[in-house]
């Protein structure tokens, strides 16, 4: 049942092959049999999901069962599940029970997805690499000793080793995008606004969004269908209709203009990854696409400018975690201040704090204007680079990541060599555009990502793109031997 698509799980459920409870008693089996050496998980919840996945069962007998209606589903802890631990990767949250679900969480069950759990991450989404989670590293399913990516490693993993269907993400600077890469999956980031951030714990508030990770592009415009959409509670959502994902999938690519930016390409880039991108820009030219070479002349300033402000925003969204309403509270506090410090730097790691601190000092009086203006000037140039591009271009493609997956414990270190493994996806955050990652030919086994990035709103564009190449490619069917 795990090599299926959604679409196959979907039709076996109303063909009777299975039920959801037996559908979902396979996943959670496969977690608990696998995930040891994974750590793609940080809870399992055996009993509600087999609650939801009765009540699936008893929607599909007596119709108006939908396409995920039965269908498996892991969440990345970000998101607030209600009744279920919501540890959004930090010990500051280690015994916080969400009283309520964010909207995607919502809009999922409503549609009949079933909660398998909640997916291991770097602490707060902190991270290219999850090991920032307070759970411990998350092990990448094609390589042990590897990374999975991050910030959203923990639901990229589970997915690559079959452990769920489709997981969720969420992506700040590239963390649906970077781990789908470096797993073999399919990961898309949407247009700022698409999705509703409610109930999403907040990292950097103008950059975050939600997104769905998944095998196949076809199976990621199911999700996505489910969790888009205007949102009243979610100010910043985008009031825009959503297209039917699954109908648009099968545009003929004849005559689609691809623009390959030259700073995507040029030096830092591992060799055998570029030659596996080209390999599937080839393939797009044998489709009917055209190449052009762009110019997205700001990339370089894509990393700076986002350091200043993703840290920025982090510092005001994270003042709420003090000891107080919620979280991690220090033993015996002396009086106010005391609580505030020691729940602070108990609750909090290095990476967080390290954020907490740059971003406090780079709003504060004085410096404002020479780094956080500054930085949003900046945004600015970016987003007028891609809107010259795709004047020209209907999409851009490149690597999602300048290399395959680097070895655990081996960035730890070097913040700044940490951060470069974003340098492809997240001047996309900085515009707030969408993108998404699909899986092309692995270098040494190990798994490559194309990036392709769209226009405000054409998800619709994305999916259809990824979905033709997957349908004369197998390289998402892949999965890591010891997973089949
Ligand atoms: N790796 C980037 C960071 O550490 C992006 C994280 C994300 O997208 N959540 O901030």
């Amino acid at each position: 049942m795990h090599t299926k698509n959604i679409s196959e799980l979907a039709a076996g459920l109303r063909a009777g092959e299975y039920s959801s409870v037996e559908l979902t008693r396979h996943f959670l089996e496969r977690i608990r049999r696998l995930d040891g050496g994974l750590n793609s998980f940080i809870s399992v919840c055996e009993d509600a999901a087999l609650a939801m996945a009765r009540a699936a069962d008893e929607r599909l007998q007596r119709g108006g069962a939908g396409p995920l209606t039965g269908i498996p589903i892991a969440h990345k802890d970000i998101f607030c599940t209600q009744g279920l631990k919501t540890s959004c990767g930090s010990r500051m949250l280690d015994n916080f029970i969400a009283p309520y679900d964010a909207t995607v969480v919502e809009r999922l069950k409503r549609a009949g997805a079933v909660t398998l759990g909640k997916t291991n991450m770097d602490e707060f989404a902190m991270g290219s690499s999850n090991e920032t989670s307070f759970y411990g590293p998350v092990r990448n399913p094609w390589d042990g000793d590897a990374v999975p990516g991050g910030s959203s490693g923990g639901s990229a993993a589970a997915v690559a080793a079959r452990l769920t269907p489709a997981a969720t993400g969420t992506d700040t600077g590239g963390s649906i995008r970077q781990p789908a890469a470096l797993c073999g999956v399919t990961g898309l980031k949407p247009t700022y606004g698409r999705v509703s951030r409610y109930g999403m714990i907040a990292f950097a508030s103008s950059l975050d969004q939600g997104g769905p990770m998944t095998a196949s592009a076809a199976d990621a415009a199911l999700v996505l269908q489910a969790m888009a959409g205007f949102d009243e509670r979610d100010s910043t959502s985008a009031e825009q209709p959503v297209p039917d994902y699954g109908a648009e999938l099968e545009h003929d690519l004849a005559g689609l203009r691809i623009g390959l930016p030259r700073e995507y390409f040029g030096e830092g880039l591992d060799a055998a990854v570029a030659e596996s991108v080209e390999e599937a820009v080839g393939e797009y030219r044998r489709l009917g696409a055209e190449v052009v070479d762009i110019s997205l002349p700001n990339t370089h300033l894509a990393v700076p400018a986002y350091y200043v402000v993703a840290p920025a925003e982090c510092s005001s969204n994270l003042a709420r975690f003090d000891g107080v309403r919620y979280g991690h509270r220090c033993e015996d506090p002396k009086n106010l201040e005391d609580l505030y410090k020691r729940s602070r730097a108990g609750g909090f790691g290095d990476e967080v704090k390290r954020r907490i601190l740059i971003g406090t000092y780079a709003l504060s009086a004085g410096y404002y204007d020479a780094y956080y203006l500054k930085a949003q000037r900046i945004r600015h140039l970016i987003s007028d680079d891609f809107k010259h591009a795709f004047d020209r271009v209907d999409v851009i493609m490149g690597p999602t990541t300048p290399g395959t997956a680097f070895r655990i414990g081996e960035r730890t270190d070097d913040p700044v060599s940490m951060y470069l493994s974003d340098i492809y996806t997240i001047a996309a955050n900085l515009a707030g555009l969408p993108g998404i990652s699909i899986p092309v030919a692995p270098v040494d086994g190990k798994p490559v990502g194309l990036q392709i990035i769209g226009n405000y709103f054409a998800e619709a564009r994305l999916l259809n793109v990824a979905h033709k190449y997957q349908q004369v490619t197998d390289w998402h069917t892949k999965a890591p031997e010891g997973y089949l």
